[in-house]
């Protein structure tokens, strides 16, 4: 696939399995639980902290959404530093409030320097994160 092609997949769907497990790896709220559908990993959305579900397939959760903190509307990529899983609520509030304001807009580069100081506060490295579900 395509680099531009593969944008377009991630920006249809807003969701790629493999994507929201290396989130959940690097993202140290994310922590080994047992939902109904299986094992997964409990998490909080870089926002609000609002609990996130994310089975450990990786499938795609209501209400759970790929947030980029540096808007892709401004050039923000798929690397994992950029992205990060906030609510559906959250996610779409800011897209609509903020994502297509100018650059210097200052509310907007407050909502990424927060972001981005959240997203740093909460990294771990993939190699110590833990595998899904209850450790028992
Ligand atoms: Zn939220």
């Amino acid at each position: 696939m395509s680099r531009r092609r593969r944008k377009n997949a991630l920006r249809a769907t807003g969701w790629r399995p493999h994507i929201a497990l290396r989130i959940v790896a690097t993202d140290g709220t994310f922590e080994p639980a047992v939902g109904r559908d299986g094992a997964g990993w409990l998490g909080k959305c870089i926002h609000c902290n609002s609990k996130l579900w994310v089975p450990a397939s990786g499938s795609r959760q209501k209400g759970v959404t790929i947030e980029h903190i540096v808007p892709r509307a401004h050039g923000g990529d798929n690397t994992l530093e950029n992205l990060a899983l906030a609510c559906s609520r959250c996610n779409g509030a800011k897209g609509r409030r903020l994502d297509h304001r100018a650059w210097s807009d200052p509310d907007l580069q407050a909502m990424i320097l927060r972001l981005q100081e959240r997203r740093r506060a909460r990294w771990r490295t993939e190699d110590s994160a833990p595998p899904p579900g209850d450790a028992r």
